[in-house]
């Protein structure tokens, strides 16, 4: 019998994707549509695999229901594993990632968003489709010779930098564990995080999320930073403090906002709510703002990222049933 892989958080996107290439594979697919929680997790009681996205929330509880039903891989499909108690895990079940399908795709998004803010391409599609052509309230910057400040150089904040270098921007650095190399190869330099919040002009963050940069953009360095500053985020929604980038924003200090990601997403992200009332006051009071742009975690969303992404999450899970070496798989360090 094949193995039986339950895959949550599927969209016509995800079938397709996986469908075509689990041809080379031929895995038993059991698509569903929520993402796993404590509420859908019955779903892979006959399951060998589970195979999760972003939103779903696999603490103990969760954990302990899967090893109950026999499941022995968790498959992220994804890059960031923080939405898995990996302590709760670890000697029970296995958890495997994707570490990379495409920086470009997020680094490309990133800089998308950065453009669109500067230059109110988002305003200017729907003043010239009410025939106004005024461009009052539309003035930019140049970017070049501006500084932009990227916090986190893994492989996707690299991709950043080599971007915004390409535009001529002054690029700061800051990691947890400075890439010496990559700095002497790129021109540019590490500073310490307080320094990359005084003197840039755009904050990128690529850092994941931990207990060390949960909030890390909150009223003290959102203080700290140079007034007008544009904060970036396709990392991962908790990074930022919402309620005290709101006040930011409010005061001026904050001139624009990017975000790929939110602190509560998990509520909405990935759905069509178009025939509801927005009932998260926080979302709705950062879409009120003409200086935001939000886009509903889709930075990884290339045609090039999904194949690989599909492609690496069923080898995991074909490497675990061959007994092979499990190169991505995520490791409890205590
Ligand atoms: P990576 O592991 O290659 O790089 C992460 C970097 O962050 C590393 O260099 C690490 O040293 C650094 N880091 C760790 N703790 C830090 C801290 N406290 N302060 C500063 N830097 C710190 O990961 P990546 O592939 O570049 O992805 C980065 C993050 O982007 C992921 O963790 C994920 O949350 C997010 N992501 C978002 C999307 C999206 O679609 N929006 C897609 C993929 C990844």
């Amino acid at each position: 019998m094949s193995y039986r892989i339950a895959v949550f958080d599927a969209k016509p996107y995800d079938r397709d994707n996986f469908t075509e290439v689990n041809k080379d594979f031929g895995f038993d697919l059991r698509f569903h549509k929520e993402h796993l929680d404590i509420n859908n997790v019955v779903l892979a009681h006959d399951c060998d695999a589970v195979c999760i996205f972003v939103n779903a929330v696999v603490d103990a509880a969760v954990i302990n229901k899967l090893v109950s039903y026999g499941v022995k891989i968790i498959a992220l499909r994804s890059a960031g594993f923080n939405n898995v108690d990996i302590a709760a895990a670890a000697g029970k079940i296995k958890v495997v990632r994707v570490p990379e399908y495409s920086p470009h795709a997020i680094a490309e998004h990133t800089l998308a968003l950065m453009l669109c803010l500067n230059r109110k391409i988002h305003r200017a599609f729907w003043r010239t489709r009410d025939n106004n052509f005024s461009l009052l309230g539309f003035q930019g910057f140049d970017m070049i010779g501006k500084t932009a400040g990227v916090v986190g150089t893994g492989k996707i904040g690299r991709t950043v930098v080599q971007v915004l270098k390409g535009l001529g921007m002054n690029v700061i650095m800051y990691d947890l564990y400075p890439n010496e190399e990559f700095a002497k190869q790129t021109g540019c330099e590490y500073v310490p995080l307080n320094d990359l919040y005084k003197k840039s002009d755009i904050i990128t963050l690529h850092c994941p999320l931990t207990k060390e940069t949960e909030y890390m953009i909150n009223e003290n360095s959102i203080s700290m930073m140079k007034k007008g500053v544009m904060i970036i985020n396709t990392g991962r929604g908790k990074l930022i403090n919402t309620k005290h980038l709101i006040e930011g924003l409010l005061s001026g200090q904050v001139g624009y906002a990017g975000l790929d990601v939110y602190e509560e997403e998990g509520a909405y992200f990935y759905e069509d709510y178009s025939n509801s009332i927005l009932t998260d006051d926080v979302l709705a009071r950062l879409l009120s703002f003409n200086n935001v742009i939000l886009t509903s975690h889709q930075a990884f969303f290339t045609r090039e990222a999904m194949s690989n992404i599909a492609t690496t999450t069923l080898q995991n899970i074909k490497d675990f049933t061959d007994n092979k070496e499990l190169v991505n798989e995520v490791v409890y360090k205590p």
